[in-house]
């Protein structure tokens, strides 16, 4: 997340916890004496937990008001209470250690806290059976191509869940507008839109989809990009249920699609519900500062980072810029978390792993990877890879430099001796390399040597096809608009990421070629609405309806692409051989077994014969290709027209 795409925000609610509903179908309870069904306590998270996973500790906050004067107890086979704290800075929390032994039943349970005064409080609390398989939860790989969707701007397909103010009680939430005329304002997107568009992502060859974070986001303004969560638990009922996600979740599933969720381990939005009332003196970074400050609190008071990422590398860095990067605030609307705080770890990891279960997640991608303490990243995602040791975690660095993407690949050789446990780092770097390849003149520096000498980089990487390779995302302005209008080197961009030994990820709308002219960069204008989205839309691209020649050219273009690139194993997990750019064009070389898919780039306007020798290394004299855009068939002998400008994909496998 780059900072500009943040702006403003704000507070919470209250608690449902579904397993309630479920107390009194308990059959599996020992010996707890009165079962009540509901709950006494504010507020405990995790709401419920599983049994079965290889570590079996858990650890349970409790917020209610001076649960600090009570004593927790819990009678129930193979659970029990190893510690328990409160919080140094407020008496309206208990944290309880709990061992869940493996002679523990999925069941519910009750939580008895007694004070002195013979006070006696109770909630039930639910231990359920694991759904699947730890390593039934396959994570995304290279052989997947990732649909980044902003959920607000995609589809509305349930105008009634638009205001929140009928849904949320008498107050409603912060932010009481929904404007489509204004970018910053929510526009309506929702879970079910995404529902019920999956077939259409899915038909253009798309194998997961990645919905920017669908947590609450209760702000008072500007909160409709989902990077200012206020509860962690909570789905934001702009976009819908908890019920609705997990919908979502399973309908990919039937299409053989993953579920990839956004999340944020680095900050959470100021008007997260413990802001009011922390539990610790360091539940924040610089928390002094804002308590300090609280009543007038704004931009001018926040210590913000210095958003010096390089301090993570850096063998010269002041420990006053190493601070500077992780303390300070993202942004004034979005307190920092404090990962050295361990009860804030273990509730940032165990948070992490309910939404995997609740959601039968196929992958997380991680904002922000550079900003919190980055020795608990290593433990969180290693947390997470130990319970599901086929998972998979993207984390956004965003840097153009290869050598700190690759520090934070698993697998890494770093002189610091750090280890990220992270699958996969982000290629901004790459993405960067391909733009100006199709921006610039070709020349001996400049143009497709850009792409040849970025490839070249890959001799860094501890495992070059685990990183996550873009066009475009929600941060930077749409790769139609970085490519000045520029259909065919737009094309050209495209199907070069979508070649190299990699994990595919577009944004929505590339594939109908959305822009951002009027206000290049602007994060607004960049998460424009999806045309077709919205009752009413005179363009409809899920339907083709109203779409200009060109961008129904892209859509069929990626729709054909992406569908080759999802059955060819050449491209998931081939060898990789490239030619040094050579009179205006590029040749790169994917193969596996039988099937070698060529890629020819070429810039001249004017046709051009390439002499094909220079390739005989690759063994494809004489062998019949067929073209995987137009089904042309081409006889690879003596030499290549190319006849115009653009991109030719060209395969051994037969149609
Ligand atoms: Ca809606």
């Amino acid at each position: 997340m780059k900072k500009l795409s943040y702006l403003f925000f704000s507070c919470i609610l209250v608690l449902g916890v579904s397993c309630k509903e479920n107390a009194n179908s308990n059959t599996n309870e020992v010996v707890t004496s009165k079962l009540i069904n509901k709950s006494d306590i504010e507020r405990i998270e995790p709401p419920n937990w599983w049994i079965g996973f290889e570590n079996d500790s858990l650890q349970l906050l409790v917020k209610h008001k001076n649960i600090g004067n009570y004593t927790p107890s819990i009678s129930y086979r193979g659970v029990s209470i190893e510690k328990v704290s409160k919080g140094n800075n407020s008496n309206n929390y208990l944290f309880i250690d709990l061992v869940i032994s493996e002679s523990a039943s999925p069941g519910t349970f009750n939580i008895s806290f007694k004070n002195d005064n013979g006070d006696e409080l109770i909630d039930v609390y639910q231990l359920k059976e694991r759904v699947k398989p730890a390593e039934d939860y396959i994570g995304f790989n290279s052989s997947d191509a990732i649909y980044l969707i902003t959920p607000d701007r995609f589809a509305n397909a349930n105008p009634d869940n638009d205001t929140p103010i009928a849904m949320e009680g008498q107050e409603g939430l912060l932010e009481k507008t929904v404007d489509r005329n204004d970018n910053y304002a929510r526009h309506g997107g929702d879970i079910e839109g995404i529902i019920n568009h999956l077939e259409y992502i899915n038909d253009l060859g798309f194998t997961a989809v990645w919905p920017q974070p669908m947590l609450i986001n209760d702000m008072k303004e500007g909160s409709y990009h989902g990077y200012a969560i206020t509860d962690l638990y909570k789905i934001d009922p702009r976009f819908g249920t908890l019920g609705e996600y997990q919908k979502l979740s399973q309908k990919a599933k039937e299409k053989g699609m993953k579920l990839i969720m956004d999340q944020v381990a680095n900050h959470c939005g100021l008007e997260h519900w413990w802001m009011k009332d922390l539990p610790f003196k360091d539940w924040v970074s610089l928390q002094e500062n804002y308590e300090k400050n609280i009543d007038n609190w704004d931009w001018k008071s926040t210590i913000n980072s210095n958003h010096r990422r390089t301090t993570n590398q850096d063998i010269y860095a002041s420990q006053y810029d190493k601070d500077g990067n992780s303390q300070g605030w993202f942004v004034a609307t979005m307190p920092d978390l404090n990962q050295r705080n361990p009860f804030m770890a273990k509730y940032i990891i165990q948070n992490s792993i309910w939404w995997i279960e609740t959601a039968q997640l196929d992958g997380i991608r991680q904002d922000t990877y550079p900003y919190p303490d980055k020795a608990f990243m290593s433990n969180w995602a290693g947390a997470i890879m130990t319970e599901y040791p086929n998972f998979s975690i993207v984390g956004e660095e965003w840097s153009y430099n290869p050598l700190l993407i690759g520090y934070w690949q698993e697998g890494a050789n770093n002189r610091d001796g750090y280890d990220s446990n992270l699958r996969s780092p982000m290629d901004f770097a790459m993405q960067q390399k391909v733009v100006e390849a199709f921006n610039e003149e070709e020349s001996w520096d400049k143009g497709l040597v850009k792409i040849y000498e970025g490839l070249a980089n890959d001799f860094h990487y501890a495992k070059p096809k685990d990183i996550m390779v873009f066009e475009g995302n929600h941060d930077m302005s749409r790769i139609f608009t970085q490519l000045k209008g520029d259909v065919v080197n737009t094309k050209m961009a495209v199907a070069t990421y979508a070649m190299m030994p990699r994990i595919l990820q577009m944004y929505y709308g590339t594939e109908i070629l959305m822009d951002d002219f009027d206000k290049p960069g602007d994060h607004g204008l960049i998460r424009t609405d999806y045309p077709g989205g919205w009752e009413g839309d005179t363009v409809n691209a899920f339907t083709g309806q109203g779409l200009t020649e060109d961008q129904k050219n892209m859509q069929s273009f990626v729709k054909t692409l992406l569908n080759y690139r999802k059955h060819s194993k050449a491209i998931h997990d081939g060898k990789t051989v490239h030619f040094a750019p050579f009179m205006g064009t590029y040749f790169l070389f994917r193969s596996l077994g039988e099937e070698t898919v060529v890629m020819i780039i070429n810039k001249n306007e004017k046709p051009i014969t390439i002499d094909l020798k220079r390739y005989a290394e690759i063994g494809l004299d004489g062998k019949t290709l067929t073209n995987i855009i137009t089904g042309d068939s081409f006889t690879w002998k003596d030499d290549i027209d190319l006849n115009e400008k653009g991109v030719l994909i060209l395969t051994t496998k037969a149609n």
